[in-house]
């Protein structure tokens, strides 16, 4: 008879719990000028995809409790005269704008770069205008969400 290795058991409460900061924002992705299947590099997936896994995954990470956050993509630097941008609109809300015309590990560094200000907010710590822990974890937490993307998790699709 064949030997069987039984995984924990994966429950719809336990993904909720252990997904929690993941799952409950409302997350947004709105595009100015930046067409459907827009891919970045060599992913495979639709630019709006990665980017809510990747505010998500920040949630997550930083175990915050957050109620909504709306990220712009726009296809042009000179359109915004900056790479990204991130506001707070009220308490728990929060605004993002980030370029695509740059690479995709630019990227995702550039959008958690704006996480870690959500981050700020979130738990009002800032260290002066907060930009020297942003550009200092910005690579550091854009290879590990390379690594550890729990959109890969939940769907299996692997690396
Ligand atoms: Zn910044």
């Amino acid at each position: 008879m064949d030997e069987y290795v039984f995984k924990k058991a994966l429950t719809m409460s336990g993904i909720k719990n252990e997904y929690h900061y993941y799952i409950s924002p409302t997350v947004n992705v709105w595009r100015e000028n930046v067409p459907e299947g827009f891919t970045l590099g060599m992913h495979p997936l639709d630019i709006t995809v990665i980017t809510e896994d990747i505010v998500r995954w920040c949630c997550h990470h930083f175990e915050m409790e957050v109620d909504g956050i709306n990220v712009t993509l726009h296809d042009e630097y000179k359109d915004k005269d900056c790479w990204g941008q991130c506001w707070e609109k009220g308490s728990g809300f929060y605004g993002i704008t980030v370029c695509t015309a740059q690479s995709f590990r630019n990227f995702v560094a550039t959008l958690i770069h704006e996480m870690v200000h959500v981050k700020q907010y979130v738990l009002d710590d800032w260290d002066g205008d907060g930009e020297e822990e942003c550009e200092k974890k910005q690579y550091v937490l854009a290879d590990m969400w390379w690594n550890q993307s729990v959109y890969d998790e939940l769907t299996g699709k692997g690396n």
